[in-house]
């Protein structure tokens, strides 16, 4: 174990489970509130509800301005509502992969596109248990993949390039994921093996790494064109988006071979 690391002990790390139980139940209970009380008179607005009125505690630690008491729409959810209203990209035309859907866009988009197929690697009320690591899946089989919120759990490298072997040329990724854009470099850590470890790394125990912003590098090797929807006024005051955040849509070039170019070593 790298000494630089800090090690709880179990103590600490049951000590930690205890709080983050009694914060998620907290939590529950304000959003409760929240529903009953805060309905009017606050200027946010939620793109897939319609809701008007403030937006309920969420995350951990908590952000006190976040979760729609209507529909449950966290500020990444109304980002990406909001980019599939104006962008319109996804049509009939197109047949649709969505990694760990939220029920509310899994009947969204099960509207608009021509076919739509939900995985996840447990498979729970999904079409397809998958892993995005090791795709089941034929070469070019979707025209879009959308994976929010994946890749720090998981091989980014390997997520990224199945994706684009799966993708058929011209298709797209659309996909979210926690980025420190102040940081040149991500942040991974071999020794932090433990959920608490985790926790204190990397801010939630199943994740496995920070994103800084070099991940740009990565969605290049794996072969993607990129185009950025980042979160700015006025729609971060009247949606209630996290400022700054960005959407990513990665595209599979129209004439890219089927796999990703063999990615060099980072020396
Ligand atoms: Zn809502």
């Amino acid at each position: 174990m790298a000494k630089d690391v800090p090690v709880p002990s179990e103590a600490d790390a049951d000590r930690h489970r205890r709080i983050a139980d009694n914060l998620g139940r907290l939590q529950s209970k304000v959003l409760k509130e929240f529903r009953k009380a805060v309905s009017k008179g606050f200027p946010r607005e939620c793109p897939l509800c319609g809701h008007h009125g403030q937006f309920a505690p969420a995350g951990m630690p908590p952000r006190l301005d976040s979760q729609c008491p209507s529909c449950d729409s966290r500020e990444r959810h109304r980002l990406f509502k909001l980019w599939l209203d104006r962008d319109q990209r996804i049509t009939q035309a197109h047949k649709v992969l969505h990694f760990a859907p939220e029920p509310e866009f899994s009947k969204l988009l099960s509207r608009i596109a021509g076919a739509y197929v939900t995985a996840d690697l447990r498979p729970r009320r999904v079409d397809l248990a998958l892993n995005i690591e090791s795709l089941d899946l034929a070469d070019a089989s979707f025209d879009v993949i959308i994976a929010h919120q994946i890749l720090e759990h998981v091989d980014h490298h390997k997520a990224l390039a199945e994706c684009f072997r799966c993708l058929r040329p011209g298709g797209f990724l659309i996909m979210t994921t926690p980025i420190i854009e102040a940081w040149a470099t991500t942040y991974e850590n071999p020794d932090a093996t433990s959920e608490v470890q985790r926790f204190v790394h990397f801010g939630q125990g199943d994740h496995v790494r920070f994103f800084g912003r070099d991940i740009r590098d990565d969605m290049a090797a794996a072969g993607f064109t990129r185009e950025e929807v980042v979160s700015v006024e006025p729609d971060v005051s009247r949606y209630g988006l996290v400022r700054g955040e960005t959407l990513f849509i990665l595209t599979k070039p129209a004439k890219a071979a089927t796999r990703a170019p063999t990615r060099k070593k980072k020396g």
